[in-house]
């Protein structure tokens, strides 16, 4: 059964691949490489719960299969919640334009008189999932830890180089893959999610 995962972000969908492919067996997990294009919409919820329902339902129209999508951001206490769902765009450069690294460096700069035990942070995921024969279903998942002073380590995206999960003292860039999904916002999103995916595939 094939399945479209929405998003356009390379590391994004790598993880959402990784995580999904051992929890749903029979699935065939696409991305909007493999499909036609089409317009993704606007982001313009103020939750991620919203933004990923828009997300899969546009994928769902413009290509007719089941469609998967994620929205998720780091929410800093300091920062009242945000950047929150702007965390893509925080320091306004694009993505393809560098926009992790200006990113990080803005949030750095932000932070930079905030003390350690006030740099609590969680990142959040939302998970929608639609189908032809009208289920729409979601889930989130949450990562709760602290934002760093400096980056520190290569792996993952965005800004997991400046965050350190509870009971960690390396950061989510130096887990391995496998740790990260454990723990992490995106893989507790998707593991409530999967039952309910088997189980729409299986009727479709
Ligand atoms: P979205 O594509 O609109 O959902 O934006 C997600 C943004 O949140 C990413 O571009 C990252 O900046 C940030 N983000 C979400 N999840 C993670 C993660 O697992 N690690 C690091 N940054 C993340």
């Amino acid at each position: 059964m094939r399945v479209v995962l929405a998003t356009n972000n390379a590391k994004k969908l790598a993880e959402l691949r990784r995580i999904l492919t051992p929890l749903v067996p029979t699935i065939e997990v696409l991305g909007l490489a493999d499909v036609p294009t089409y317009d993704e919409p606007a982001e313009t919820e103020p939750t991620f719960e919203g933004n990923a329902l828009i997300k899969a339902r546009a994928c769902l129209a413009a290509t007719g299969l089941p469609s998967l999508a994620d929205d998720s951001g780091l929410c800093v206490d300091a920062l009242n919640g945000m950047p929150g769902v702007l965390s893509a765009r925080w320091s306004g450069v694009a993505k393809d334009a560098g926009g992790d690294a200006a990113n990080n460096a803005l949030l750095l700069n932000q932070l930079s008189e905030v003390p350690e035990h006030r740099r609590t942070a969680q990142f959040r995921c939302a998970v929608a999932f639609c189908t032809p024969d009208g289920i729409e279903v979601g889930e989130v998942g949450e990562m709760a830890g602290r934002v760093l002073s400096s980056e520190q380590g290569a792996g993952g995206f965005g800004y997991d180089p400046l965050f350190a999960a509870d009971g960690y003292d390396i950061s989510t860039a130096e887990l391995a893959p496998k740790e990260k999904d454990r723990i992490s916002h995106r893989g507790k999103a998707l593991t409530a999610i999967a039952p309910t995916v088997v189980d729409a595939l299986a009727k479709l």
